[in-house]
């Protein structure tokens, strides 16, 4: 798990799309951009639609994919990261074909497969929160079937 307490680099924020993306976060809650007009979807978050210009809105999605490609950071001399190889980031692709990037928490790296199921949470720094993905179990995915949300 990662420790809120620990102070890192954190997004710069510079307009009202990526906060709104990152604030969800804080609430357990995966938003992306849907076109109303051409249906695409997108991240990261922008001011129009990239394949037709339109204005689009973000949606909740449920924060579960898999392993699209990832990669194993073995060498990293900046705190807090430094303390924390070897890790593994991951860029993961959800079901509408969205990938996001990120830190995958709670799994040893010998066992990080493409292909691998994992879903999303957020870790809150001040008023932002920062997505992390961990392998996704069995009891998780019955739960969200369950529920419909994220846990
Ligand atoms: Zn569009």
């Amino acid at each position: 798990m990662i420790d809120p307490e620990v102070e890192r680099p954190l997004p710069w924020i510079t307009d009202e799309f990526s906060r709104e993306y990152f604030t969800a976060w804080t609430e357990q809650r995966l938003v992306v951009q849907h076109c109303p007009r051409c249906g695409g979807w997108q991240h990261f978050p922008r001011p129009i639609c990239i394949e037709c210009g339109t204005v689009p809105v973000f949606e909740e999605v449920p924060a579960i994919g898999t392993v699209y490609t990832f990669t194993i950071i073995r060498q990293m001399g900046m705190k807090p990261f430094r303390d924390e190889v070897p890790y593994a980031v991951v860029m993961v692709e959800l079901d509408n074909g969205v990938k996001i990037m990120g830190n995958l928490t709670d799994c040893p790296i010998e066992d990080v497969r493409i292909g691998m199921a994992v879903e999303g949470y957020g870790v809150t720094h001040g008023d932002i929160g920062i997505p992390y993905w961990r392998p996704r179990s069995a009891d998780t995915r019955h739960a969200r079937t369950e529920e419909g949300g994220i846990a």
